[in-house]
């Protein structure tokens, strides 16, 4: 960050009285702009005990596989935000809606969330976002293809929990992968 969004002019980067980390702070109207963790909302939308993936049309991991998901936007909740996403990226309706997967990735600052639900009538289609979409059973899903380790990881919580029919909801944290090549 550069410049203010309330009064354009230069921000610099210190700790505010009473803060214990730096902030931007606008050098002319003394605005602390605070810069906190995204939500990232999503669904794993199911329809006869198979779930609708969807092939990204858009980096990053433009060609992979991946759950409806997507930040969220202001002024709405973490289940409308999955559904519109659901919406946006397969052009589906979704119902009973239930908080199912948690990820905190303190690493890049986000929050992933997922909920199960059910897809209206089995109906979808290819939003912009998307090259194409599909109701995968466990078998066809490519699993070699996902597009994120946490999509990964939810789709094969969710056949193991589903074979039993019982879907508690976890809460995990993605670590921060080694990177023997930096420094
Ligand atoms: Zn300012």
């Amino acid at each position: 960050m550069k410049f203010c969004t309330s009064c354009g002019n230069t921000v610099t980067l210190q700790i505010p009285a009473g803060d214990d980390r730096e902030r931007f702070v606008c050098t002319s109207c003394e605005q602390i702009h605070y810069t906190n963790p995204r939500v990232i909302v999503g669904c794993v939308p199911v329809y006869e005990g198979r779930v609708l993936m969807c092939k990204r049309a858009i980096e990053p991991r433009k060609n992979y596989w991946t759950l409806p998901a997507g930040f969220m936007e202001n002024g709405e909740t973490t289940p409308e935000g999955a559904a519109r996403e659901t919406w946006e990226e397969a052009r589906a309706r979704v119902s009973n809606l239930e908080l199912y997967r948690v990820f905190d990735v303190p690493s890049i600052s986000q929050v992933y969330m997922f909920y199960r639900c059910d897809l209206d009538d089995g109906r979808f289609g290819v939003g912009p976002e998307s090259l194409e979409t599909g109701l995968y059973s466990q078998a066809d899903i490519p699993w070699d293809e996902i597009a994120f380790p946490v999509v990964h990881q939810t789709l094969k919580q969710y056949f193991i929990d589903a074979s039993e029919s019982h879907f508690p909801v976890r809460v995990s944290t993605v670590e921060r992968r080694p990177r023997p090549n930096n420094t």
